[in-house]
């Protein structure tokens, strides 16, 4: 049993059913955890009911009650986030959208009206089905829509395809007072008053519950190729970067990534790194309209390699060796999550990842530890990780990620370019932010939300 009021739950169960409002610690624990890692996820509070609606409406009604009794309702999608954005850190309502998950492909429009708790995975396959293509991929396809729009994803396709934001048309949202709003729809051009529908893309859930989003789509890249480009050294690879784009060369992925931590991914996936040589590597994934079109891309990114000072490049032959490649790096979070502290994702402007990198490298050895680093090299946003050290304490992990941050902000850079600030980087939100921008923050969340019920605790310090 929890604190809430009794009142509250049986209203709650007139809104969605009996069986969709779950109470009990142990039947929330499924529901107040996302993947940050353990060291810096806050304790969620489990005084917690857990609400399942199954449409707009339902939101909207529940969210007028949690104004009626002032109770926070923090919305929740997959549970991916990496920054403690939808754990509940106070007594309240746990918003789950996982019912609704209807998908509807408009082939004519190339739209999809997907419902908010659909996962990034069933719109991959509704999209396929309709013989169309979602372009983006933020790395775990069990996030919802709701969430990748919440966290405005980007993901390893950025640097052709861009981020969620760019592909988000419309939305169905329901404000904190429980008014549903439509903003925008399948419309390509829109520019009837401030785009509100950009201010709640990347609002991790504190200004509106999504309920709904017009996502376009793409025709298919029916010819797609995997190379794997091995380097003696980092500051050799990264220098690659631009001259690959300057060539003409548009890869849907541009990778970067390390031996150490690419074995270790490997190995705990029983597989092998397939390039037996060489420290640092670029994933580079090409797709184009045509197979003419991708052997002219494949051939030209070759023939480049010389100038590069590359060694020997690895073309993928076979699609299982595509996938493996893919995989292996998909899973170099999990296989250092065990160890580790945080994952950052501070992103600087692309020409200056090599200079980024290196300052963590010095940061690295004064503090004498080991910082493995890997990601979207092209978008100028690699992923840090501080890794466990024995005898430091939080402070010391904080001292190393607030060098990292600077580093990153001295280059013109952001401390999040992918996972948002959620719980975990609220703090740092009032050291790296300009204090005008956190008091407009702040007072457009008191615009939308006067009464603090929606994922109170988070993005703002
Ligand atoms: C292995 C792995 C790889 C990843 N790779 C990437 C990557 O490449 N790029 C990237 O950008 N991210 C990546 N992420 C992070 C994560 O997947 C994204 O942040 C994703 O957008 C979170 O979606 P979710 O549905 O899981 O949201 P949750 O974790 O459930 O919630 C995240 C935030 O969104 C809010 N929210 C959720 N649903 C709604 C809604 N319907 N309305 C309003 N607010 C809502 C929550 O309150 C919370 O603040 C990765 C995570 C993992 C574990």
């Amino acid at each position: 049993m929890n604190s809430l009021s009794s009142g509250l739950i049986v209203k709650l169960k007139e809104i969605v059913g009996e069986n969709w409002v779950v109470q009990g610690e142990d039947l929330v624990a499924g529901y107040v955890l996302d993947e940050t890692p353990p060291p810096i996820r806050p304790q969620p509070n489990l005084d917690v009911v857990v609400v399942k609606p199954n449409s707009s409406e339902e939101v909207s009604k529940v969210l007028k009650l949690a104004n009626e009794y002032d109770t926070p309702v923090f919305p929740r999608g997959g549970g991916t986030g990496l920054v403690g954005g939808c754990i509940p850190t106070a007594p309240g309502i746990v918003l789950s959208l996982e019912r609704m998950n209807r998908i509807v492909i408009d082939r004519d429009n190339l739209i999809a009206e997907a419902e908010a708790g659909a996962t990034l995975r069933d719109l991959l396959n509704a999209s396929d089905e309709a013989g169309l293509f979602f372009p983006p991929h933020p790395g775990d396809e069990g996030a919802q829509i709701g969430g990748l729009i919440a966290c405005n994803a980007g993901g390893s396709r950025a640097i052709k395809t861009g981020v969620m934001r760019n592909y988000v048309r419309g939305l169905e949202v329901i404000l904190p007072n429980g008014e549903i709003l439509k903003l925008g729809g399948k419309l390509l051009k829109n520019n009837f008053g401030l785009d509100l529908m950009q201010l709640i893309i990347g609002s991790e859930g504190i200004l509106a519950v999504i309920t709904k989003a017009w996502i376009r789509l793409y025709p298919k890249f029916p010819a797609t190729a995997t190379l794997v480009i091995p380097f003696e050294s980092r500051t050799v690879a990264v220098k690659a970067v631009p001259k690959i784009l300057h060539a003409g060369i548009l890869p849907l992925a541009l990778e970067y990534v390390e031996r150490i931590p690419i074995e270790r991914s490997a190995e705990r996936l029983g597989l092998k790194w397939p390039c037996k040589i060489g420290e640092s590597f670029l994933i580079v994934i090409l797709a184009e309209q045509s197979n003419e079109a991708l052997y002219a891309q494949c051939e030209r990114l070759l023939s480049l390699c010389e100038e590069l000072n590359s060694l020997e490049p690895l073309l993928a032959e076979s699609r299982e060796e595509q996938e493996n490649i893919l995989k292996i790096r998909s899973e170099i979070y999990s296989s250092l999550k065990p160890d580790m502290v945080d994952i950052l994702d501070a992103t600087v402007p692309p020409a200056s990842i090599g200079v980024f990198m290196d300052k963590v490298e010095e940061i690295a050895k004064r503090y004498n530890t080991y910082l493995p680093s890997y990601g979207h090299a092209a978008d100028g946003n690699i992923h840090v990780h501080i890794m466990k050290e024995q005898g430091w304490s939080m402070e010391d992990y904080d001292r190393v990620r607030n060098e990292i941050y600077a580093a990153a902000v001295e280059l013109g850079g952001t401390i999040t370019g992918e996972h948002g600030i959620g719980y975990v980087r609220r703090k740092s939100v009032g050291k790296f932010l300009n204090p005008m921008y956190v008091r407009l923050m702040k007072e457009i969340k008191h615009i939308f939300d006067p009464k603090n019920i929606l994922n109170p605790g988070k993005v703002l310090p």
